[in-house]
This record gives C-alpha cells, sequence and structure tokens, in this order.
C-alpha cells in the first residue's frame, strides 16, 4: 500500500513532504518520490529503497517550491526501480501524478497513447495517467483530470 502526500503553501514544501512520507512509512512501500513547482516548472525527485535514500538525493540535490507532491510506491506494475517511482510526468513535463493503485485496462489505454505518439519512460501502470491528462488538456485542469479518470 502506498502513501501519498500533497502541499499547497507558502514555505518550503519540501521538508514538509518527506515528513508526510516519512509518517506513512508503516504502510509498507519500495521507492519514493516528490516533485514540487519551481518558477513555473515541475521538478522531481525520485529514489528506490528507503526514504533516507530520497532524503539523502535532496540534501545533494535541492528541491525548492511550496507547491508539492510526494509518494512512496508498492510496486504492482514494473520493478522496483527509480525510473518507476512516482511522480510520472507527462511529455511535456507539465503534469505530474502520484497513484495509488492499480488502472486495470492499462493495456488498451497505453496501445492508443503509443499510438498517437507518447513515449514511455517507466513500466508502470501510473504513467498512463499524466499522458491521458495532458491529451484531454486544453484550458481546465479539473475538466481533463474528469476526462482522463472517466476512462480508466
Ligand atoms: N500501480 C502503481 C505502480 O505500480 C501504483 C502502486 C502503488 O499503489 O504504490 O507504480
Amino acid at each position: 500500500m502506498c502513501g501519498i502526500i500533497g502541499i499547497i503553501g507558502k514555505a518550503d514544501a519540501t521538508p514538509r513532504l518527506l515528513e508526510g512520507l516519512e509518517r506513512l512509512e508503516y504502510r509498507g512501500y519500495d521507492s519514493a518520490g516528490i516533485a514540487t513547482l519551481v518558477d513555473g516548472a515541475i521538478e522531481r525527485r525520485r529514489a528506490e529503497g528507503k526514504i533516507c535514500n530520497l532524503n539523502a538525493l535532496v540534501d545533494r540535490q535541492p528541491l525548492p517550491g511550496s507547491i508539492g507532491i510526494g509518494h512512496t510506491r508498492w510496486a504492482t506494475h514494473g520493478g522496483i526501480t527509480k525510473e518507476n517511482a512516482h511522480p510520472h510526468l507527462s511529455q511535456d513535463l507539465g503534469i505530474a501524478v502520484v497513484h495509488n493503485g492499480i488502472i486495470e485496462n492499462m493495456t488498451a489505454l497505453k496501445e492508443q497513447l503509443m499510438a498517437d505518439g507518447v513515449a514511455f519512460l517507466s513500466e508502470t501502470d501510473t504513467e498512463i495517467l499524466p499522458h491521458l491528462i495532458s491529451k484531454h488538456y486544453v484550458d481546465d485542469p479539473l475538466a481533463a483530470v474528469r476526462a482522463a479518470l472517466s476512462q480508466i
């Protein structure tokens, strides 16, 4: 069972995202990651294994920003790798998604997206979501999420 945290704040989000993920450790996980919004662009850090690995990465490569999401992953689709750790991004890097659970119709959706030219960077079912949301996104993010969720 994975853990998810999201923060929209004014102070640095990263320390609180990491603390939130530590509080969720009891649920079990195999990798962890966070993403924040920095000057209008999404930045991401991910690591296999314990949250201390992610902490060490963030120490080496700090992640500013006051808006962010975090995830501890319990792999269901794809191995325990940094590439499969969440958050996953859309191709234009404008949408980041963390997700708990399984997308049961992933094969059909992935085939459609690949036929549209999407290149997948992970083995996860989750990566379908940022690409689907991006496909539906015109100017209303909520409508794009709703449209994507209606397909999964
Ligand atoms: N199915 C997703 C994956 O394998 C999410 C697993 C989870 O709930 O952590 O990445």
